[in-house]
């Protein structure tokens, strides 16, 4: 690697980009190639993000309005928008999804989002109201920017994190220090500069990549951080909620799932299969949301199974930057090890491998892939029916009455996601209507819309994200009673203490 030219891609802080840290060499988990160095800042520079967040907050960003902030995020979305061939390439390089994905998904879905945000009329930071015990009074309810947010992201749709952490803040008017994960940070450094480009004043958006340990311990233990907004696994977002205790803080955790996706007899089962593959090995299973959990009417198995085997058949392995390859790569050599760990054990325990798609001698040798995977035989207690494994591994579980698909569906301790496939509407709203989790799809699957609040029941978090509920979480809410003079419920108020 000592003959490639160096791309340097520095943290950046109050406006510039700032090369403080330890270099570290970003190798691509599509075919190993050198991507970019970035450097790993230490708790000092995380905490000198925050004073700079703070003090852009007090000096400059508190006293814009909100239309000032929506003109900011539509020039941001445009630059981007110029720029999106470049972000997609570089999306993909580091996380190893498909340039297709990138190019037709991740980015173009990130820039809509912005735009949604720079566009809604849905916030309005104050509101009327009334009070009906004391008729002659009014009220004002503000939501106000709780001030420095800091977020926390996973390695998984950078772009799209970044994208979701920042926006919705700024809208709601505070400024923000971000800490991408350490695996995929390119894409949201890119964002930053691009914001410092499009006229975002210096020290409102600051984006700090390095550890966990270090820089997201700094951001969670920081008592000028006001909100944090967490992405990651559940047990991170456990120990997280133990290390922001001390210091008072709001904050939302978008944590893992064990999505199901139930397919009743009566779906359109060319659709279905196709949406039950793309639930879960699109960016190879690892979305938050991915439908890992197949939960199938057992009158229509064998006809379902087939079609799912002949589609799987279908997906292309080979080199994620290239435009043919359906099959994206697992971005880091730990996950790997992690879904390798938990598939074979579930093996050991008695599933079987229904199908798995030959991938060896098809994808670069120096990249990282684990082959799309069909297990049936699953127990109800093993680990793969029940813990989130973040790969392309679906499991099938067969059901014979809606009550039953409920009870399997519900039975894990994570409610991220869910899918219901049938023609009968009504049905299908009855069911989501009875399955614990944050989103249910109905005929389809991962369609995100930034309008809708994303988040989970059970251990699949805290709060929501995006939409006008995203928003919200991150404001402070202020009423003010307003009397204009003497109320005539005063003596009797007052009257408690005065008599006469
Ligand atoms: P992770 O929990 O290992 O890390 C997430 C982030 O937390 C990283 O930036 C990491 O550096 C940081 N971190 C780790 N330890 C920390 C600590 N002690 N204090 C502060 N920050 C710390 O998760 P991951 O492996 O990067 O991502 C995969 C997980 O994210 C999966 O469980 C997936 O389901 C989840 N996820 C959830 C959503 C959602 O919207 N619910 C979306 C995407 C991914």
């Amino acid at each position: 690697m000592s003959n490639v030219e160096k791309i340097r891609y520095g943290n950046v802080l109050n406006g510039i980009e700032n090369f403080d840290g330890i270099p570290h060499d970003l190798t691509s988990p599509a075919d190993g190639r050198y991507v970019g160095t970035v450097y790993y800042a230490n708790k000092s520079t995380a905490d000198e993000a925050v004073d700079y967040a703070e003090e852009a907050f007090n000096k400059v960003w508190s006293k814009t309005g909100l239309s000032e902030r929506q003109k900011l995020l539509m020039k941001l979305a445009d630059r981007i928008q110029e720029r999106s061939d470049a972000y997609s390439e570089l999306e993909t390089l580091n996380t190893g999804k498909t340039i297709r994905q990138s190019m037709l998904m991740d980015i173009p879905l990130g820039i809509d989002h912005i735009r949604y945000f720079a566009s809604t009329k849905e916030f309005q930071p104050s509101r009327k109201i009334a009070h009906p015990e004391f008729p002659d009074t009014e009220g004002v309810v503000e939501y106000l920017p709780v001030g420095v947010v800091g977020s926390i992201a996973p390695w998984n749709v950078p772009f799209l994190m970044a994208v979701w952490k920042i926006a919705p803040a700024i809208l709601a008017g505070n400024t923000v220090v971000l800490k991408p994960s350490h695996y995929t940070p390119l894409t949201a450094l890119e964002l930053a500069k691009d914001a410092i480009h499009s006229g975002f004043p210096p020290g409102v958006i600051n984006v700090v990549t390095g550890s966990g340990s270090e820089v997201g311990d700094a951001i969670v233990k920081n008592p000028k951080i006001r909100f944090v907004s967490f992405t990651g696994s559940s047990p991170t977002g456990s120990k997280l909620m133990a290390s922001a205790s001390p210091t008072i803080k709001k904050f939302t955790l978008e944590l893992g799932g064990k999505s199901p996706n139930i397919v009743f007899e009566d779906a359109d089962l060319d659709h279905a299969a196709k949406g039950v593959l793309f639930g879960i090995y699109l960016n190879s299973g690892q979305l938050c949301e991915s439908g890992s959990r197949l939960i199938l009417q057992s009158s229509i198995r064998d006809r379902f199974m087939i079609k799912l085997k002949e589609l799987m058949q279908r997906m292309r392995a080979g080199n994620p930057t290239e435009m043919e390859t359906d099959i994206s790569a697992i971005t880091n050599a730990s996950q790997q090890e992690k879904i390798i760990r938990m598939v074979d054990m579930g093996i050991g325990q008695g599933a079987k491998v229904f199908y798995r798609n030959e991938i060896s001698g098809k994808v670069p040798e120096h990249g990282i892939y684990y082959p799309p995977t069909l297990l049936t035989g699953i127990g109800h207690d093993m680990e793969i029916a029940n813990e989130e494994i973040f790969g392309p591994v679906l499991t099938v579980m067969e059901f014979s009455t809606e009550s039953e698909a409920i009870e399997i569906a519900n039975r894990t301790n994570y409610g991220l996601a869910a899918g219901v496939w049938t023609d009968d509407i009504t049905k299908a709203r009855r069911v989501a209507s009875s399955i614990l989790s944050g989103t249910v799809w109905i005929n389809e699957y991962h369609l995100l819309s930034a309008a809708a609040p994303r988040g989970g029941f059970k251990n699949s978090g805290i709060g929501r994200e995006l939409g006008l509920e995203g928003v919200l979480e991150m404001t402070e809410t202020r009423h003010t009673f307003i009397s204009q003079g003497k109320n005539d419920l005063d003596d009797v108020a007052y009257g408690l203490l005065f008599p006469d």
